[in-house]
């Protein structure tokens, strides 16, 4: 996308940043909403209505035959997901939260193995693991790129560990150099929870199966989606198809399939639709485009963020390159003397209220540390009896204050922007850019108010 920046000069007039806050009852940078994400064209509308006038709405049987692996669309849309990102594999699931369900059931899970986790993620990435009675043990994050930090994971070893579940955060991949090292030095499996970067790259290769299996979402509010849905990947014959035991009855077919090890072969029906299938083939074929434009306004506001005191854009490795789910910024309150929650709250007041729950406006901060829910707190998951936390009596740290770096960022640090997406302009950018500058220019008004 070719979206050039210009000076700031030449796109903010010294008037738009002087003035009274609007905070504090001042005229906005802009009241003009922003224009709503355009998700689903007539090219959905018009596959689903070639799947409504087949009448076959899902073909899959759980049982031994050609429809245990589902439906002419399903098929049809597994094959170019692998295609596409060049995946030996890809299994279609009727949400990523099954999906990561399924994996960590496909890599052999056991009631008691430890899985490594950030606790800075959707709440999923690390409660998929107790359905198979494993114990999530958290590692914290890196301060840049907010996904696991390598160190932490390597000083959470122990001889309970299983599997590392890498949560490529906010559409930025993880260090998949040194997780993969960590990983082959003490055999360990690694999933991929790539619900928030389709298409995003480490080294050149797309997320998801660099090293065991991983996955994406098709959730409503992702890059692109099916209402709900689900693609797990892999380049490993054997997860693949333990992923589709999983998925649909598994426990109907190993027999006829001859499968000697059932170990987590429980099947449930995790399948998704037809009609979905036929949305998801068209949503795929929109995934670069999309990419590319949110890559483009991402490099477009580079420049403008960059040299203001006290935010920092997204670090992006120099190994990885970006899918800008959301736009993460830092920001530091000794710059400005004005907590990052004050702040948040003056920009948004700079700008339009969201549309249609289609939020464009900052948010301070993402999730609390997962290991502070309830869930982690009093140990209580499958059943009343602490299981499977009780498998280890000196189990996983889950006091407030084990991931320090995570709570920092949540507490302090961490601004959400979801203005980086279609079908925004740089002209929208700007006005972005000068609520934030707005702000920055009258920290004195902020200041007064505590
Ligand atoms: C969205 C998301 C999930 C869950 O995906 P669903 O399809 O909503 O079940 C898991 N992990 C992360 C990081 C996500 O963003």
């Amino acid at each position: 996308m070719p979206f050039t920046a210009t000076p700031r000069s030449a796109t903010t007039p010294a008037s738009a940043t002087a003035g009274e806050l609007a905070l504090s009852g001042g005229e906005p940078v802009r009241r003009r909403p922003f224009t709503s994400r355009a998700t689903i064209g007539d090219e959905e509308k018009a596959a689903v209505l070639e799947v409504l006038d087949s009448g076959c709405l899902s073909a899959f049987y759980g049982s031994p035959g050609p429809e245990f692996l589902g439906g002419a669309k399903v098929r049809a849309f597994e094959a170019q997901w692998a295609g596409h990102f060049d995946y030996r594999h890809a299994v279609t699931v009727n949400s990523w939260t099954s999906g990561l369900i399924v994996a960590a059931g496909a890599i052999g899970l056991e009631p008691g193995d430890e899985v490594i986790c950030p606790p800075y993620t959707m709440s999923a990435s690390a409660t998929s693991v107790l359905f198979w009675g494993a114990i999530p043990v958290f590692a914290d994050i890196d301060a840049e790129t907010f996904c696991l930090d390598p160190a932490a994971v390597e000083a959470r070893l122990s001889p309970r560990t299983k599997a590392i579940m890498v949560v490529h955060l906010f559409g930025c991949p993880a260090d998949m150099d040194r997780i993969g090292a960590i990983a082959s030095r003490h055999g360990l499996r690694v999933i991929e929870d790539a619900a928030q970067a389709p298409g995003a790259l480490w080294r050149g290769r797309p997320v998801g199966a660099l090293a065991d299996i991983g996955g994406f979402s098709l959730n409503y509010h992702k890059h692109i989606h099916t209402g709900e849905g689900g693609v797990i990947v892999s380049d490993d014959d054997d997860l693949a198809l333990r992923c589709q035991l999983i998925r649909n009855h598994g426990e109907n077919v190993v027999d006829d399939l001859g499968i000697e090890d059932i170990r987590n072969i429980v099947g449930a029906n995790y399948r998704l639709t037809e009609l979905q299938a036929a949305i998801g083939i068209e949503q795929l074929g929109k995934l670069d485009g999309i990419l590319d434009w949110r890559r483009g306004l991402a490099h477009y506001l580079r420049p403008k963020l960059d040299c203001l005191p006290g935010i920092s854009i997204p670090a992006v490795p120099e190994a990885a390159t970006h899918s800008y789910y959301v736009y993460p910024m830092k920001y530091d309150a000794r710059v400005t003397g004005v907590s990052r929650d004050l702040f948040v709250k003056a920009v948004n007041a700079e700008l339009p209220e969201a549309v249609d729950g289609d939020s464009t406006a900052l948010a301070a901060g993402y999730v609390e540390p997962l290991y502070l829910s309830p869930l982690f707190q009093r140990r209580i998951a499958l059943g009343g009896g602490h299981f499977p936390f009780s498998l280890n009596p000196d189990g996983p740290d889950y006091a407030k204050g084990c991931c320090p770096v995570t709570e920092r960022v949540q507490e302090h640090e961490l601004m959400l922007s979801s203005i980086v997406r279609d079908p925004l302009t740089p002209a929208d950018m700007d006005d972005f850019v000068a609520a934030i500058e707005k702000v920055l220019d009258n920290l004195d008004q902020l200041r007064a108010i505590g």
